[in-house]
């Protein structure tokens, strides 16, 4: 008799901006490893709304491979929502998510689709053991940048754990059900939780093009990440606040005792000049952190698209989302 078991698929996932030279490079070393999986496949090349021929290369690798999906946005709406509109558009049993630039080394999907199909894991994701090739100071950055959050917030994050995994689809149900318009997806895969499978692996230099990625964008993007996944910012407004006044009133207490035993000589304007300072000081502090979350309040609110797509090979397109 016939085996009538379906094959699983794989969808694998491309965010792209500007790779129209790494592409290419992508494309022949991912389609020789997914060719040896017994699963079918697709690829998802999402187009993020680059300035130069990527989505040309797209349109011709997609003309010879009938693999390839490819989704073009209509301006460039970053990473985290190439991503998710490309899990929102991905048809397969499993998902993945991949760099274009090769920094993510395709052979390892074998292992992640190893671990699957071995039926203890819902996901199975990649995390770099070294930080080769970025600079010192941004390695320690984000070193810090780690330990932080894993003691603020609820979302345990591993570091050197990036994008680079495959998903069962309940679990990128799961991701795509959190549907947040700040979007902070390290965060977002640990808090949905599941049990995942780690690989590891030794940081690789791109293959060609640049990253996109200055060092005040990183710095953002953890401001982002503990503003997402915590409020110990707004508890340490309150703690200082409260901190500041008990320590005002114990001078008040301080000052009338003096006044009581030694009278009252007009001095101290220098400690009046420095306590206005801090206090304005503080004060702007905690507006600012309050700001950054009213700000991510109000963009949640406006309820706007993640994305807008422009072009695409797929039929049953999830267009805007
Ligand atoms: N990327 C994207 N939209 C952006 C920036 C980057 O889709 O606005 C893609 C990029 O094409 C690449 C991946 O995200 O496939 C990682 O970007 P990059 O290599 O610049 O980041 P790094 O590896 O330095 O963290
Ligand atoms: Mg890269």
């Amino acid at each position: 008799m016939a085996n009538t078991k379906k094959k699983n698929k794989l969808s694998l996932i491309v965010p792209c901006f500007n790779e129209e030279e790494a592409l290419p490079f992508f494309y022949n070393e991912t389609v020789k490893v997914l060719s040896e999986l017994k699963e079918d496949y697709e690829i998802i090349l999402v187009n993020d709304g680059s300035g130069d021929n990527t989505l040309k290369v797209m349109k011709d690798l997609s003309k010879k491979d009938k693999h390839i999906v490819y989704l073009s946005f209509s301006r460039n709406f970053g990473k985290e929502s190439a991503m998710y509109a490309g899990i929102c558009n991905a048809s397969g049993d499993y998902i993945g998510l991949i760099d274009a630039d090769l920094q993510h080394p395709p052979v390892l999907i074998k292992d992640m689709i190893t671990a699957l199909e071995s039926g203890k894991y819902d996901c199975a994701a990649c995390r770099r053991v070294d930080r080769k090739g970025d600079s010192k100071i941004r390695t320690w950055f984000a070193r810090k940048f780690y330990k932080l959050i894993n003691i603020i917030s609820d979302a345990r994050m591993i570091d050197g754990a990036g994008d680079f995994r495959i998903m069962t689809r309940e679990m990128a149900e799961a991701v795509i059900s959190m549907s947040e318009y700040n979007r902070f997806s390290k965060g977002i895969f640990s808090w949905v939780g599941f049990n995942t499978y780690w690989i590891e692996y030794e940081n690789v230099e791109r293959v060609a093009g640049t990253t996109s990625w200055s060092f005040w964008g990183l710095v953002k993007y953890a401001i982002d990440g503990i503003v997402n996944f915590s409020n110990a910012p707004l508890d340490l407004a309150s703690f200082f606040g409260l901190a500041t006044t008990m320590l005002a009133f114990v001078y008040l207490l301080f000052i009338v005792i003096k006044y009581i035993l030694y009278g009252d000589p007009v001095a101290g304007w220098p400690t009046l000049v420095c306590v206005i300072l801090v206090m304005g000081g503080m004060q702007l502090f905690a507006l600012g952190i309050i700001g950054q979350y009213v700000g991510k309040t109000y963009m949640e609110v406006k309820n706007r698209p993640h994305y807008i797509i422009s072009e695409s090979n797929k039929r049953n397109l999830t267009k805007i989302k």
